[in-house]
């Protein structure tokens, strides 16, 4: 049985007497056990979705299932779900210790065993030895290891965290993420993970629900999200992309020949669907497209540009290559064996990649 399901799930607000469609018929299966994302830019039903799988807010249609069961009209406090906010919600009064048994002394569990689990929680979260330190004597990075030790120590099935790392800065977010990964596979249950920051979803996700305007555009795994966005939207969301406008020529076999608007031709990946004729979008990332100086030879898809930036970035440079059509081409290139760039600015160069690479 799926952990969670949401099945065609539909959220309308009315607001001032408009309404407003915040989710617009979501369906997606979150395994048990599974560090699952949503993920998409602000405004896109992410929260709303979370809060409908919670219990504060009621689909306006379809379904929400959890571990099979059907919880239309099940109260948040019924569900076997814990939501771990960005605002931690700590009690400010309390010493970390009484913050994490709150709600186990509410539920009248005995105090042996609140010991016990508080214990265990604060040895998972990495927070043993502060269990006498007030919310305030403690850095953002910790407060946030309390309000995860709070959702936890309930031993819920599944845990929504919704932007919980919003308030840290990089470095700290950077060693959160990898903390969170740690503690998911410690614990072993469901992580629903709310991010609008795709490197975040990338590093720390099993799969990633990718959501745009109320929907969700693509689910898969991060490297299939990465290497092969279904969508334009999902390809200009996550990492930097080129896209290159053309016409297919010809289709033969799974390849297909792509004019492109500055008069190269080059071979893609027939993708299915595609016919003669069809106008579309070429994507290529920026780290599969080789720069060089002389015309490349060999089964590759070439398309010649002139250099209009050049810029030195430490472990890799960036070239702005733009193309007779006047389309903007990003190259990034490994300072892997010396730090010489292999054109400068003004330079007429050749851009290659292996067809595969590209996706339309
Ligand atoms: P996200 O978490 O992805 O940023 P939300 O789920 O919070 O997005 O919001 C999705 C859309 O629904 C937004 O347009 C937001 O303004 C709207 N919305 C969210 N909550 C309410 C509400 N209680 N009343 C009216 N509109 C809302
Ligand atoms: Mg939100």
């Amino acid at each position: 049985v799926p952990a969670i399901e949401l099945d065609n799930v539909v959220k309308e607000y009315t607001s001032h007497g408009e309404v407003v469609r915040a989710v617009k018929g979501v369906s997606l299966t979150i395994t048990e056990g599974e560090f699952f994302s949503l993920l998409g830019p602000s405004g896109c039903g992410k929260t709303t979705s979370m809060r409908m799988i919670a219990g504060f807010e009621d689909p306006t249609g379809g379904v929400v299932r959890l571990h099979g069961e059907d919880v239309t009209g099940v109260p948040p406090n019924r569900r076997d779900v814990n939501m771990v906010f960005q605002s931690y919600a700590l009690f400010p009064h309390m010493n970390v210790w009484d913050n994490i048994a709150f709600g186990l002394k509410r539920k009248k569990v005995a105090d042996a065993e609140i010991r016990r689990r508080v214990g265990e929680t604060l040895e998972v979260v990495d927070l043993l030895g502060r269990e006498k330190r007030r919310p305030k004597e403690m850095s953002g990075g910790q407060q946030q290891r309390v309000a995860l030790a709070r959702a936890l120590v309930n031993r819920p099935r599944a845990l929504l965290l919704d932007e919980p790392l919003g308030a840290l800065d990089l470095k700290l977010r950077q060693h959160m993420q990898i903390e969170l990964k740690r503690i998911q596979r410690e614990v072993g249950i469901t992580f629903v993970y709310v991010t609008h920051d795709q490197g975040e979803a990338l590093t720390m996700s099993d799969r990633i629900a990718v959501m745009n305007d109320g929907l969700v555009e693509q689910l898969a795994d991060p490297r299939e999200i990465y290497e092969r966005p279904a969508t334009k939207f999902v390809a200009g969301f996550i990492g930097t992309s080129n896209l290159l406008g053309g016409t297919v020529q010809e289709v033969a076999g799974d390849t297909a020949v792509l004019a492109l608007g500055a008069g190269d031709r080059v071979v893609i990946p027939r993708g299915g669907t595609v016919a003669a004729g069809d106008a579309v979008d070429l994507t290529v990332r920026p780290e599969k497209i080789t720069i060089s100086r002389e015309q490349p030879a060999g089964d590759v898809s070439v398309v010649r540009g002139t250099v209009s930036e050049v810029v030195y970035l430490g472990t890799y440079n960036s070239y702005m290559v733009v193309l007779a059509d006047g389309a903007e081409i990003t190259v990034f290139e490994q300072n892997a064996h010396d730090s010489s760039t292999t054109a400068e600015r003004g330079d007429t160069v050749w851009l290659s990649w292996q067809p595969r690479h590209s996706f339309v």
